[in-house]
């Protein structure tokens, strides 16, 4: 195999290495002989230099009218659509997800750098009337400053545009740290960003752990927002640092989602959602399906098909045709999704899988067969913790009121979602799931870029990505009064009648 390349690190619009003079590789998941290339390990320094150059940056960027900010968004989402095959494959390559999945990912930051570069010209906030007269009170959006931006890998394309975009539209400058696993998914996504035409230090990119670079972010005085997705041991860790500082902070972490399947649903429907669901990016999407909840009287019926359905799914390198189900990201993913498996087999019935994958061509990767248990307790460790794998838990249940209760009764609030013929119970559905995201007679996973996305309870903080709601994360609100009466007027006692 040829020699890697060696990435740099993207600071005030130049290429440079780090002052460590070190480098990690990245390695194909699918086949740890393919070496992707090799990245900067960065340092405290790199942030420091990363941060003065986005601070320099800022003013000008937050002169420039939005919607010439927009164009440039625009700009850099056309430039995506025109290299997403190859984006696509060195996703693939980089983190395992199979080919479609990978284009999938690349649109989903096509799309928000759409929808964003239209945000250039709303922005919008409120004009209402005052209180009193010959008086104009309205509100306006500001950018906070710079904003350091921390992602995984799973949605390497997706995910840093989903937070890059609102930031850079409204004005903020960025730093943005990804993932050690997805480096340079990262690399080429702002490649095409200095091709699009981002002014020198508007966007900057800083490799290396998150120990080191991350934690350099998080704790930078002159950071004022944090945009950060990944695990909640990690986002907790985060909040605690970003919180003595009073940062803003939006998290979006782990999910435990449930499929509710009911006694009158289609069956068919079902087990499609379901599969694509469990088993999509290998069972490693925050809204993964991990836990059906079946009810009795389809139980048994619905475990069966799963169970065939599932011996059907080929395993191998996602840039195959042939391929339904790619590896898991790397080893230590490998040791976690089996230790769950041993203690499931002490939880649920075994039905299918439950083993690593490593004959013929996989025997270089880290695969992982796709695996059921059956006759899962609601309250079992398989049932609530976060195995980011492909393994699903099936929890019989009599009824609706009890599918619900077992669905809600979780850390996490993500996703989650019912299949069903009966609008009432539909209705009662998307009422009472306690998670940000609901769907109807589909799978767990399918967000579109123009609603919000976040979760309830330990999955986040309260914040939400994508819609336009994700500007609230990076902008500030100021409410502008003006008086043109020509006299002092007293708000809240000058119109009273005493
Ligand atoms: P992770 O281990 O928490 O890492 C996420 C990012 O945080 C990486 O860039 C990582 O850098 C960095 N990081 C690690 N320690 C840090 C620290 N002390 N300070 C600052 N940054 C630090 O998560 P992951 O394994 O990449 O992603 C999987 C998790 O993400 C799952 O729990 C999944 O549910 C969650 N997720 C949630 C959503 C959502 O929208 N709710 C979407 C996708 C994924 P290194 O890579 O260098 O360690």
């Amino acid at each position: 195999m040829a020699d890697p390349q060696t990435h740099r690190l993207f600071i005030a619009g130049r290429w440079v290495e780090s002052s460590s003079g070190e480098t990690f590789e990245s390695v194909n998941p699918a086949d740890t002989r393919d070496v992707v290339g090799r990245f900067q390990q960065g340092t405290r320094a790199d942030v420091a230099m990363a941060v003065r150059a986005a601070g320099e940056a800022f003013p000008s960027w937050k002169a420039t009218p939005a919607p010439k900010r927009g164009e440039l968004l625009y700009r850099f989402g056309a430039l995506m659509a025109e290299h997403k095959e190859r984006l696509a494959h060195a996703m693939t390559r980089e983190m395992g997800k199979v080919l479609a999945e990978a284009r999938g990912d690349v649109q989903e930051g096509i799309d928000i750098a759409f929808l964003m570069a239209g945000e250039g010209r709303r922005l919008f906030g409120d004009t209402v009337p005052s209180e009193l007269p010959d008086k104009w009170a309205m509100s306006i959006r500001q950018p906070l400053g710079i904003a350091g931006i921390v992602t995984p890998w799973n949605f390497p394309i997706a995910i840093p545009c989903w937070k890059m975009m609102p930031a850079l539209v409204s004005g903020n400058t960025v730093v943005f740290k990804p993932s050690s696993d997805a480096p340079h998914c990262a690399t080429l996504l702002v490649e095409l960003m200095e091709q699009a035409g981002f002014p020198a230090g508007v966007v900057n990119l800083v490799t290396g752990r998150g120990a080191e670079v991350g934690d350099a972010i998080v704790d930078s005085p002159d950071v004022p927002v944090i945009s950060f997705t990944g695990s909640s041991a990690t986002g907790r860790s985060i909040a605690e640092r970003a919180g003595r500082r009073l940062k803003r902070l939006s998290l979006e972490l782990g999910g435990k989602n449930a499929v509710v399947v009911l006694r009158d649903a289609d069956l068919d429907l079902a087990v499609d959602g379901i599969l694509w669901s469990a088993f999509g990016t290998t069972g490693q999407r925050c809204t993964a399906c991990s836990r059906v909840i079946a009810d009795r009287p389809i139980a048994d019926e619905l475990v069966a098909r799963l169970v065939e359905r599932t011996k059907q799914l080929r395993l191998g390198s996602g840039l195959l045709d042939t391929v339904d189900v790619g590896p898991l990201v790397n080893a230590a993913a490998v040791e976690k999704v089996a230790s769950y498996i041993e203690i499931g087999k002490g939880e649920g019935d075994l039905v299918v899988g439950g083993d690593r994958a490593t004959g013929g061509d996989l025997a270089n990767g880290h695969f992982f067969e796709p695996t059921i248990f059956s006759n899962v307790a609601p309250m079992s460790r398989i049932a609530q913790e976060e195995i980011f794998g492909p393994v699903l838990s099936v929890i019989p249940v009599d009824g609706y009121d009890e599918a619900i209760s077992v669905a809600n009764h979780v850390r996490y609030g993500l996703s989650a979602s019912i299949f069903t013929r009966d609008v009432n119970t539909a209705f009662r559905a998307m009422r009472d799931f306690e998670t940000g995201i609901v769907y109807v007679n589909a799978g767990t996973t399918g967000a579109e870029t123009h609603l919000p996305f976040g979760g309830w309870k330990d999955t986040g903080n309260g914040h939400r990505e994508a819609g336009h709601v994700a500007l609230d994360t990076f902008t500030e609100w100021k409410a502008v009064y003006i008086d043109f009466s020509g006299r002092l007027q007293r708000a809240q006692i000058d119109n009273q009648e005493s």
